[in-house]
């Protein structure tokens, strides 16, 4: 298997049925409106627009991966389970940055945004994945072939990480005793796309909350949550979703008299 492979693809099945038995149990307990058909249809659509648009930039990320990691590598790190986990660790460690300035950052936010602008939460909104922010945030994780993990092992690695953080985007699990302590779970990640004043700018962890407890950015799940950005996005349409805040960015606003 070469490191273009997109290993999302390959759990494609395993998100439909999940997301089927989400919506199965929702029905069951009754929970009204947990499921909206258009907000629903929106990130679906956001996230194959993603998968299309990625097809075409990983071809340029895992180029300029490579042509590093061969020309400036200090190290050869072997493929084995050690290294795995190490680089689990240090790839979690800046994708923590690289989300918490997605949101600190004015341009980076606009890049991340859509994944936060739905209301409802559920399965879907994991597939709700910004079409440019990883055109950004790439750049940060390129030491990592400067240590020498080779574009494999990061493909492994990033695969596992990305894909860990499907099955936190749930109002149907509550908290997870210990477990709370060391991962991102369902409850810490629901803090982190709700807009009550106390949640907002918390929880950027990926699969691992360890470094929002480290770095001050840790928030508890301890009233109900309302899920969504501040200003409301008004749209289903998923190229919108993607740009609406690049086009505000780039509109001069108007002199306050
Ligand atoms: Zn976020
Ligand atoms: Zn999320």
């Amino acid at each position: 298997m070469n490191e273009e492979f997109n290993y999302i693809v390959l759990a494609v099945p395993f998100f439909v049925l999940l997301i089927l038995l989400e919506v199965y149990a929702a029905y069951k307990r009754n929970m009204k409106g947990y499921y909206r058909l258009q907000d629903s249809l929106t990130s679906l659509s956001i996230g194959i627009g993603e998968q299309v648009i990625s097809v075409f930039s990983k071809v340029g990320v895992l180029y300029l991966y490579s042509y590093i990691y061969e020309h400036t590598a200090i190290f050869q790190l072997e493929f084995n389970l050690l290294n795995v986990i190490i680089l689990l660790f240090l790839f979690d460690f800046i994708f923590y940055w690289a989300h918490r300035w997605g949101h600190e950052v004015n341009f980076m936010w606009a890049g991340h945004v859509v994944h936060h602008s739905s209301e409802d939460y559920n399965l879907t909104t994991a597939l709700r994945q910004p079409w440019f922010f990883q055109l950004i945030t790439f750049t940060l994780f390129l030491p990592l072939a400067v240590l020498g993990f080779d574009p494999k092992i990061l493909a492994v690695v990033a695969g596992i990480d990305i894909l860990y953080q499907f099955w936190i985007h749930t109002q149907l699990i509550g908290k997870l005793g210990p477990l709370e302590w060391v991962l991102n779970t369902p409850s810490h990640h629901r803090v982190h796309h709700g807009s009550n004043p106390q949640y907002i700018d918390k929880n950027y962890g990926g699969m691992f909350i360890i470094w929002d407890r480290l770095f001050g950015t840790f928030e508890e799940e301890n009233e109900p949550v309302v899920y969504g950005i501040t200003t409301p996005l008004n749209s289903w349409n998923p190229a919108w979703a993607n740009v609406h805040y690049f086009v505000d960015l780039s509109t001069p606003s108007p002199k306050v008299q």
